[in-house]
C-alpha cells in the first residue's frame, strides 16, 4: 500500500460517535461533530451520519460544499463568523451559522430575502476566552435588533472557550451562560431550541457537573477523531484514540552519530538546533517531513525516538526495533497532526470500511471454499516427526477433558517446542493456555462428529438428515478431512490467572465453546474485549508460524496442508498419522520420546 499515507477507521469514528452521543445524549444534550479537523471527508461525514449525527459543522463552506456535492444528507452549520463577502454563499450554501457581528446579520438577511430563504443563526456569546463572541453587556441590544430582521431564525445562543486562551468551560461559565439564555427567553417572550455550551474542552465540565443547566448541545470535533480531551490530553475512556494512523517508510538506516560534525549554524528553518549526545545510534529517514504534517504532534507506536524534521524528512532513532529500508512506522496523531495529514496532497487517504457481519462471514465462506478446494491438492513430503505428549512436558498447561479415553494430546515435536514458547509468554501475562484438543485418530473424529450430529438433531427435529450433515460440518471435519489427524494442529483459549476464568472470546462460556459464525476469527459483531482477546490469541500462534483456521478461532495448523496453503508452500510436511503408526511408532521407542497412544 503506498506511503505515506493516514489510514482512517471508519468502524472506530462511529464507535467514538456512538459513545459520546449516548453519554452526552443521557443528560439532554445533543452532539453536532466538526468536521473541519478532517477536512470535511465525504466518507467520514457519511459515517457520522450513519452513527445518528443530524448536524455537521465546519469552519469552510468549501468544505460545507464538499459533503453537500458527495450527497451527505445532514443539516449543515458554519461555525467560524462569516466573512460578510461571503454573506450569499452563507445563505445559498449553509443552513446555518455562528454570528457574532450585527453587520454581517444584516447582510445575512438581506441574501437571505433575496433568495426567498430562512438563515437559522445562533449567536456567540465571550465568555473569557477572546476569541469569537457578543459582550454579554452588548446581547439584549443586537438580539432585539436581530429580531426584527427579516429572512433570519435566531435558533439559539452558544460560546466558545478553551481554543484560543484555554480558559476553561467551567460550571461557573456554563451557569452564566444558561441564565443568560434564560433571561433573554424572559426578556423577548422567545424561545432558544439550541443552547450551545462549547466543544471537545467541555467534557471535564460534562462529568463533574451534576447539573447541566440549560445546555443543550455541543460541537466536538477532537474527542470524537482522536478520542481524547483537549485540555488535558487525556484518553477519554472507552473511546479509540488510533481512528486515524499515518504510516512513513523507512528510506535509510544506518548506525551514525547521535550529535552532529562540523560548525553549526542555522537549520533549513532558521533555527539553531541542539542535540543529546547519546554515542552511535541506529538512525533511520522517513520520506515524509513538515511539508506533509506537523511532525510535533506525532506519537510512535514503536519504541523510537523522533529526533527532529525537515520538509521532506523525519529523522529517528531507531532504538532497538526492526526496521529496515521499506519497513513501514505507524504513528497516532494529535489535533494539529491530524489537521495538517488530512490537508495534505502527499499523504494518500486510506479509508478502512467496516463491513456488516454478513459481508464478513460470506467473504469468509467463500475463502474457506477455496482453501478447502486447494488442501485437497496440497502434496504432502510427510517428514515422520515424532508425536509427543503435551501431558508429558513441564509447560504450564490446561487439559480440556475430552471424549476419547486416556486422551494424550499428542502433538508433533516442532509443535510442541512451539507450545512451550507460548505458554511461557503467558506466564509472564499471569494466563495460562489452555489445549483443548491435539493429535486425534479417526475414530475419535468420528465421535465428535456423532456427538454433534445427535445433538443438532435433537436441536433441529425437522431438518433432513443432509441439511444436519450440512451444520455439523460447518464446524467438524469428517474423519478423514481433518488436520487434527496429522499432529499439526491444536485447538487452544487461554486462563486468566487474575481474573480467575477462561478469558471472553465472544462465543464462550468458559471453556463451552457456542458453534455459531461469530466463531469467524474476525467477525465484526463481538464485544470489544473478546476482540482483543482473540487478537492476543492469534498472535502467539502466528508469531510462531501457525496459521488460524478461517472459522474457527481457537484452531491453529502449522506444518500440515491447511498450514501449507495458507502459506504459499510447495508440500505440507506432515501427512495423516493413523493410530496404528502411533502405535507402532511406540512399540519401537518404548522409552518415550517418540510418543503413542
Ligand atoms: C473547532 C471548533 C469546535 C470543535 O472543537 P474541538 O475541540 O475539536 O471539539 C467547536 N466550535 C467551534 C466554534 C470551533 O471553531
Amino acid at each position: 500500500m503506498s506511503t505515506p499515507r493516514i489510514d482512517i477507521n471508519l468502524r472506530k469514528i462511529a464507535h467514538n460517535t456512538k459513545v459520546l452521543s449516548s453519554l452526552f445524549g443521557s443528560k439532554g444534550i445533543d452532539i453536532i461533530v466538526v468536521t473541519k479537523g478532517v477536512c470535511a471527508h465525504p466518507h467520514i461525514a457519511n459515517i457520522l451520519v450513519k452513527s445518528g449525527v443530524k448536524i455537521l459543522a465546519d469552519s469552510r463552506i468549501a468544505n460545507i460544499k464538499k459533503m453537500q456535492k458527495a450527497n451527505v444528507k445532514a443539516t449543515f452549520l458554519l461555525i467560524r463568523t462569516p466573512m460578510i463577502s461571503q454573506a450569499e454563499s452563507v445563505v445559498l450554501d449553509t443552513d446555518m451559522s455562528l454570528n457574532s457581528e450585527l453587520s454581517v446579520i444584516k447582510k445575512i438577511s438581506e441574501f437571505a430575502i433575496l433568495h426567498g430563504k430562512i438563515h437559522k443563526i445562533i449567536i456567540m456569546i465571550e465568555l473569557g476566552d477572546l476569541r469569537e463572541g457578543i459582550m454579554p453587556s452588548q446581547l439584549e441590544n443586537t438580539i432585539k435588533k436581530v429580531l426584527t430582521l427579516k429572512g433570519i431564525k435566531l435558533e439559539g445562543i452558544g460560546t466558545n472557550l478553551a481554543c484560543f486562551s484555554g480558559v476553561k468551560p467551567t460550571a461557573e461559565k456554563m451557569n452564566i451562560l444558561s441564565a443568560i439564555a434564560t433571561s433573554i427567553e424572559k426578556k423577548f417572550h422567545i424561545k432558544l431550541s439550541i443552547i450551545s455550551g462549547g466543544n471537545s474542552a467541555n467534557y471535564n465540565w460534562f462529568k463533574t457537573t451534576k447539573d447541566v443547566g440549560r445546555i443543550t448541545n455541543l460541537r466536538l470535533g477532537e474527542s470524537i477523531f482522536l478520542g481524547n480531551e483537549p485540555l488535558t490530553r487525556k484518553p477519554i475512556p472507552k473511546l479509540y484514540q488510533d481512528a486515524f494512523m499515518l504510516v512513513a517508510e523507512v528510506i535509510e538506516l544506518k548506525n551514525k552519530s547521535s550529535v552532529p560534525n562540523g560548525e553549526i549554524g542555522l537549520d533549513a528553518f532558521g533555527n539553531k538546533p541542539k542535540f543529546k549526545d547519546q554515542g552511535m545510534i541506529r538512525r533511520a529517514i522517513l520520506a515524509m517531513g513538515v511539508q506533509d504534517v506537523m511532525v510535533t504532534g506525532l506519537t510512535p507506536k514503536l519504541d523510537i525516538e523522533i529526533l527532529g524534521a525537515g520538509g521532506d524528512h523525519i529523522i529517528i532513532n531507531a532504538k532497538k526495533e526492526d526496521l529496515k529500508v521499506g519497513s513501514d512506522v505507524s504513528f497516532t496523531l494529535k489535533y494539529g497532526a491530524l489537521v495538517t495529514a488530512m490537508n495534505s496532497s502527499y499523504i494518500s487517504k486510506n479509508i478502512i470500511t467496516p463491513i456488516s457481519a454478513k459481508e464478513y462471514c460470506a467473504i469468509i465462506e467463500e475463502k474457506d471454499r477455496l482453501h478447502k478446494k486447494n488442501t485437497a491438492i496440497m502434496p504432502i513430503k510427510e517428514d515422520y516427526t515424532p508425536l509427543i505428549s503435551l501431558q508429558d512436558s513441564d509447560f504450564n498447561l490446561i487439559f480440556e477433558k475430552s471424549i476419547q479415553k486416556n486422551y494424550r494430546y499428542l502433538v508433533r515435536k516442532e509443535v510442541y517446542k512451539k507450545i512451550g514458547r507460548i505458554s511461557k509468554l503467558l506466564d509472564a501475562q499471569g494466563k495460562k493456555l489452555i489445549i483443548r484438543s491435539a493429535w486425534r485418530s479417526f475414530e475419535h473424529q468420528q465421535k465428535l462428529w456423532d456427538q454433534k450430529t445427535s445433538f443438532m438433531k435433537k436441536k433441529y427435529p425437522k431438518k433432513t438428515a443432509e441439511e444436519i450433515n450440512e451444520i455439523v460440518s460447518m464446524f467438524i471435519a469428517p474423519k478423514r478431512q481433518s488436520t487434527h489427524s496429522t499432529g499439526g494442529a491444536v485447538d487452544a483459549l487461554i486462563y486468566d490467572l487474575r481474573k480467575k476464568c477462561v478469558m471472553d472470546f465472544g462465543t464462550n462460556n468458559g471453556l463451552h465453546i457456542d458453534l455459531n459464525k461469530k466463531c469467524y476469527p474476525k467477525h465484526p459483531d463481538i464485544n470489544e474485549e473478546a476482540k482483543k482477546n482473540r487478537k492476543l490469541l492469534i498472535k502467539l500462534f502466528e508469531d510462531e508460524g501457525f496459521v488460524c483456521d478461517h472459522k474457527e478461532y481457537w484452531h491453529f495448523d502449522y506444518g500440515n496442508i491447511g498450514w501449507a496453503v495458507e502459506k504459499n508452500k510447495e508440500y505440507a510436511n506432515y501427512g495423516i498419522l493413523k493410530a496404528s503408526y502411533v502405535q507402532s511408532t511406540t512399540l519401537n521407542h518404548p522409552d518415550k520420546v517418540f510418543y503413542y497412544l
